[in-house]
Parts: structure tokens; sequence; C-alpha cells
């Protein structure tokens, strides 16, 4: 399987350079040549499969032989064992028709782990066959930095160094990042917002002499093993609901639409899928996409669900490349002038294509909040401000039939204040983070300068 990128002039890869790889050099973002493809008869057999075994499968369709399917199957094996549910993504029931696909019982308590846990393992396996260390530099605004600090801790080819905005995530994020004592990572607080350290890590990605001197790499949601890895569960919800006899459609909650676009991904794998129901906070760039055919950045408001407050949907360029029949030279034109105007029309076949799966609809903070409320009036369950995002959505979509599983992306005990305040309860940290408070903390303080922080990833990948 030969991997392309979406702009087209990159060379063609392998999935293990896929992977290494992240961005391809062209600026676009690689997808697999043709889609592989499980029957219906294969589809129906996920039903009951322990989750680890369903992910070898998937995962091991985009790896095509690139990765020995025992080591693959042991890796998924390690990596779903760290989630504290059997299941690992287990459904529940809130309404006749409507399931919550609990995504967030991973050593960080967000959905993120489902991804980060298989790509730490096999950057290691893979790194390790090559003779290489890479060092990985992440930006985050919350979620990933922890999951990947969380998958890439005590890992022998890789160091990582996570940088977030001093004062800008709460109190259980940063801990989930700080607490870890493996000295292969290293988080670093910087003076600044999320967009000042986003730009950094660009910025030393653009320093080719430092890219070279620490081989460095990046996890962001834009690698397609996370996308692959995201598939998985797609395919275990809906065949324990009846796949592929029965259509299913799903709500998710999307910020850089790598979730969502998993969705996507497991279509074309052959899963008969109603709907994909975008949801979006305030920050509603993609639903509104999804319902005018216009991608149009604005500006960035903060929300109680933190991890969508993201105006520039990264992984919607792979969408648009379908859409546009892999036209390349199109996708590049498009996604070059998104970045200097920041808007472009979706073309109109390529915005019908997208219709006929797709539907976009957001929450304002009101609205979350109301959901939360609701959801624990009528169910008993707590819900975290992400999954609320979603469920609210839901209540105002029109037309969508048949069962709906709702991704649950987030604990809520990773977002207590904004639980309680809507709820008037404070969700407790599940047992095994329970001493999250307790932990002693590392990190770094540093300035919101490039040159600075380029210095400190030297320093400590060399050290
Ligand atoms: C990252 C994240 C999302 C958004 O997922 P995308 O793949 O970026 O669309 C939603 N909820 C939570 C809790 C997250 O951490």
């Amino acid at each position: 399987m030969r991997y392309v990128s979406t702009r087209g002039s990159a060379p063609h890869v392998g999935f293990v350079d896929a992977v290494l790889g992240g961005l391809a050099p062209d600026g676009g973002l690689y997808v697999p040549q043709t889609w592989p493809k499980f029957s219906a008869t294969e589809i129906a057999g996920f039903a009951g499969k322990p989750y680890a075994e369903v992910a070898a499968k998937v995962i091991g369709a985009f790896a095509d032989g690139e990765i020995a399917a025992a080591d693959l199957r042991e890796m998924c094996h390690e990596a779903y064992s760290t989630f504290t549910h059997s299941a690992v993504v287990p459904l529940v029931q809130l309404a006749p028709e409507v399931f919550l696909a609990e995504l967030f019982h991973g050593p960080s308590l967000a959905f993120k782990d489902v991804a980060m846990q298989i790509l730490a393992r096999l950057y290691d396996h893979l790194l390790g066959g090559q003779g290489r260390t890479q060092t990985i530099l992440c930006a985050t605004s919350g979620d990933t930095g922890g999951a990947a600090v969380e998958a890439f801790r005590g890992r022998k080819n890789v160091k990582v160094v996570a940088l977030f905005p001093e004062g800008r995530i709460s109190e259980v994020q940063r801990r989930f990042m700080t607490t870890a004592t493996e000295s292969n990572v290293a988080c670093v607080a910087v003076r600044g917002s999320f967009d000042d350290c986003q730009a950094i890590v660009k910025a030393a990605f653009q320093d080719e002499s430092l890219r070279q001197a620490v081989d460095l790499s990046g996890v962001n949601s834009i690698n397609f093993a996370r996308i692959a890895a995201q598939a998985v569960y797609y395919f275990t919800t809906a065949a324990a609901l009846g796949a592929p006899q029965r259509k299913i459609s799903f709500a998710v909650p999307s910020g850089n639409f790598g979730d969502a676009f998993a969705g996507y991904v497991a279509h074309r794998m052959g899963l008969p899928v109603e709907r994909i129901l975008v949801a979006t906070n305030a920050n509603d760039i993609l639903a509104q996409t999804f319902e005018t055919g216009r991608y149009v950045r604005g500006k960035v408001h903060p929300t109680m669900s933190p991890a969508m407050d993201i105006q520039s949907a990264s992984n919607f360029e792979r969408l648009y490349f379908e859409g546009v029949d892999r036209e390349a030279t199109d996708t590049a034109r498009a996604f070059t002038a998104f970045a200097e105007a920041g808007a472009i029309d979706v073309p109109p076949k390529a915005y019908a294509a997208m219709r006929e799966l797709f539907r976009g609809a957001s929450a304002s903070e009101d609205d979350t909040a109301r959901a939360m409320v609701s959801t624990l009036n009528e169910t008993g369950q707590l819900v975290d401000p992400h999954t609320a995002v979603a469920l609210s959505a839901l209540s105002r979509a029109k037309g969508l039939k048949g069962p709906v599983v709702v991704m649950s992306t987030a604990h809520p005990a990773k977002f207590p204040e904004a639980v309680a305040k809507a709820c008037g309860v404070t969700p407790a940290l599940p047992r095994g983070a329970a001493d999250l408070a307790g932990r002693p903390e590392r990190f770094d303080r540093l300035p919101a300068e490039a040159d600075t922080i380029k210095a400190y990833v030297r320093a400590f990948s060399e050290g």
C-alpha cells in the first residue's frame, strides 16, 4: 500500500514512512492510494471480538504487510491493556436509540489515548528497527500533551517535549503531563498562549539543522496512524449495534476533524454509515462548512470544551481531496488559498458528496450546560462538556434515522469545574488517577521565544 499526499507533489511512501513522517514534505496530508475494504462477513465478525484484535485487523489493513502481523497484534494488546475498562471503548445506552461510546478509559482520560497508545508503540518499534532515536515536539492546548506523555513515557527510542501555555490549561490536564517521572519526557510551561506554542513548534520544524540534529517528529492529529487507530471504534461500536445489517449514525464532537474523518474512513472501508453529525462548540467553522459549503476561519472563542477551540480543522483537507475526486492540484490550490485568505468555497460537486454523509451542528455554552443537566436528569449519567456539545447538536439535528452512537471524548472528571458549575456535582477521578493531585510535578518555565525553546529541545535531546 502506497501513501500519497493530498497536494500531489511529494513522493509516494509506504505506511512506515507515512507514520514516521507525519506531514508530507509538500505540506499535504498522507492518504492511502486506495481504501482497504472489509466484507460484510468480516464486519459482522467484529461484534464481541476483543478490541485489540479488531484494532490489529483495521490497522493491519493499512500497514499492509510492512509490520509483521504478530508484532502488530502484540502492540495492540499492550496498548489497549492500559485502558481501565476491559471493553476498551464500552457503549452506554442513554435513550432507545442513543448510545455513548466511552472513549475515555485510557491513562489520560481523553479519547486521544485511543490513538496515542498504539502510535507510541508503533514509533518505538519502527525506530528501534532502524536504529534511530526521534524527538517528538508537541504543543498542547490540553489533552494531546497528556495523552502523548502517557503514551511515550519510558520508551527507549523516543524523547518527548510537550509545550503548554502557562496558566491556560486545567490543573488535571497539566498534571497528566507534569507528573511523569521518566527521563525521556520534558514539559515546558510557556509564558504565552497556545498559538505562541504552536508557532514555536512550527519554527522548530522549519529549522533544518535542528530537525536533522534531533530527528524531530510530531504526533498531532494529521498523522495517518492516528486516523487508522480511530477508525477501529467505529467498527466495534457499529458491529455491537447490528452493523452491517443496520446502518448506524455517529455524532462526533469535533475540532481538528480527526475523529469524524476516521468515521468517513470506516465508511470507505465498507461500514454502512447512515450519517456523521459533526458537532462543534462556538468555534463552528466545520459545522458551518457542512451546512453552507463555505470553509471560513473565524476568531477563536475560548469555551468550556477547550479541545475543540480550533478554527482550522487540519483533517478537512483529506475530505476535500476525496470530494474533488483526488484532484491534488485543486486541493493544493484551495488550501494554499485558505492559509492566505482564511476562506474557501467547497466546489458544488464535492459539497454534494460530503452532504451524502455529513451534517454539521453547533452548541453554544448555554446549550452545552443544558445538555449536561438534561443528560444527568434523564439518565443519571454525568458527561463532560465535549460530549455535551455532541448531545446538544444531536437534539437539534433533523432527520437522523436509526441508532446513533455519540462519541464521548473525555471523562467528566477531566473538566470538573465546568461539570460542577452546570450540574452542581463534582465528578470524581477514577481509581488509578485518584492520587493525581498528590503526585510531585516536574516542568520547566520558558519565555515564548522560539530560539530559547529550540536551544532547550536540542540540549534535552542530546543530554
Ligand atoms: C481532541 C478532542 C476532540 C476533538 O477531536 P478532533 O479529532 O480534533 O476533531 C474532542 N474532544 C476531546 C475531549 C478532545 O480531546
